[in-house]
């Protein structure tokens, strides 16, 4: 299997390549050449995520020299339940329940264990950077912590975080380095695109970009709607439909692709906070990309997602409106979803989850819909518990990292000198 250009078909590299320059070299996203269609009745009802994933992934791995390890690959990163769960009579597929309590980690975890088991740069170490707006940055740091030959740095815009999410951050300590800007977390992007792109920088040490673009991010999340979605199939033969919380995109260009290899999806629901470049474009069929909003849902704020231009590489407007639709809400019907699901079914939901609990409610009732719960609702208490008036239960990978003592983060300007300093050292 080869990947190719988002921009330039003539550009092909091999998985191990796209996963570590993550952007391709002239602007561009990584998409496969082919995808393989898989024969649903191959796939046992019965099986284990892992086992799943081995046998879905393969093919996207295939010829690379990371083959040789998908049953270690897969085993490390995926060691953890992802149930669907009624919450009334509403199925959810809880993404949760990774080290670091959002979906985030299926990805992360899935790259780190490949970039452990590429070839080591000449100078020895490998160096992840990553820019987050609160969820990527602690799932990567997990991800990455303690692999041998390899740094983290996580870039974090400081003060614009929640607390929680930021002790998740800078709690690590050993092999994780995290770096509070003075800044936004377009600021923090902007200084890890520089690091990438510096000759200079890029002589001395291998830079791998985790950034929600990176393949190796992306190819992972399709498990999950491949799997449910061929279960139900063969028990019912139904089809699914998914709800899906959306910022960058990412986490639904990999259930559209699972739709694209053959499995039986029905319709996707692009679900989204008051970033709404997606619903416009459905309604209208013109890609505007709009400036980032701020809201509840911070992990989804998102204007002008960078994912779309895999989906435009797949499908033209007219085929995309056949099986794709986008419901955009505001942090007040947020609120009120939050309310509503915890009267109704006394499921505490993270203001993400309510944006899909929301779209529900614009849908047809034909399609067998299940919603997608991107993070655990403890991650947000400070927005969900002032509104249900209760505690969250804390789970104990999130309390681990409130009573740890040793909290790190180095301080740095927006600026791109101090930034290489600190990169160098
Ligand atoms: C990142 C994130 C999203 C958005 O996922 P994309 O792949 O960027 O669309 C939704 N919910 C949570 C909790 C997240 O962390």
């Amino acid at each position: 299997m080869k990947y190719v250009s988002t921009r330039n078909k003539g550009l092909c590299v091999d998985f191990t390549t796209a996963l570590q320059t993550g952007l391709c070299p002239q602007g561009g996203l990584y998409v496969p050449q082919v995808y393989p269609q898989f024969e649903l009745t191959g796939f046992k009802s019965d099986q284990t995520f892992s086992a799943f994933a081995k046998k879905l992934l393969a093919p996207f791995l295939n010829e690379d020299p990371l083959s040789a390890h998908i049953s270690e690959i897969c085993d490390q990163a995926f060691n953890f339940p992802v149930p669907i769960i009624s919450y009334g009579s509403v199925p959810v597929l809880e993404l949760f329940h990774g080290p670091t309590s959002s979906f985030k980690d299926i990805g992360a975890r899935f790259l780190a264990e490949c970039v452990q088991r590429t070839p080591r740069s000449t100078a020895g170490r490998k160096t992840v950077l990553v820019a987050t707006s609160g969820d990527t940055g602690s799932a990567v740091a997990g991800a990455f912590f303690q692999k041998q030959d390899t740094d983290v740095m996580v870039l974090f815009p400081k003060g614009k975080i929640s607390s929680r999410q930021e002790k998740q951050i800078t709690g690590w300590g050993h092999n994780v380095m995290a770096i509070s800007v003075e800044g936004t977390f377009d600021d923090c992007q902007a200084l890890v695109k520089k690091a990438l792109n510096d000759v200079e920088v890029k002589k001395q040490r291998l830079f791998i970009s985790a950034n929600s673009i990176n393949i190796g991010r992306l190819l992972p999340q399709m498990i999950s709607y491949s799997k449910i979605s061929n279960e139900h199939f063969l028990k019912t033969k139904e089809k699914t439909g998914f709800i899906i919380p959306s910022g960058n995109l990412g986490h639904s260009m990999a259930a559209i692709w699972a739709r694209h290899c053959g499995f039986p999806i029905s319709d996707i629901v692009l679900a989204t906070n008051a970033n709404s470049a997606l619903s416009s474009y459905l309604q209208t069929g013109q890609w505007l990309p709009k400036p980032t909003l701020a809201t509840l849902a911070n992990a989804m704020d998102v204007g002008s997602p960078s994912n779309i231009e895999r989906l435009f590489d797949l499908y033209s407007y007219e085929e995309i409106k056949k099986f794709i639709s986008s419901y955009s809400c505001d942090d007040e019907q947020i609120q009120k979803e939050i309310v509503s699901v915890f009267k109704e079914t006394g499921k505490f939901i993270c203001p993400h989850t309510a944006t899909a609990f929301y779209a529900r409610k614009q849908v047809s009732e034909k399609v067998n819909w299940v919603i997608v719960s991107t993070a655990h609702p403890a991650k947000f208490e400070t927005v969900v518990e002032p509104l249900v008036q209760e505690k969250i239960k804390v789970p104990s990978v999130i309390q681990k990292f409130l009573d740890e003592k040793n909290h790190r983060s180095s301080i740095c300007k927006s600026d791109y000198s101090i930034f290489k300093k600190i990169l160098l050292a």
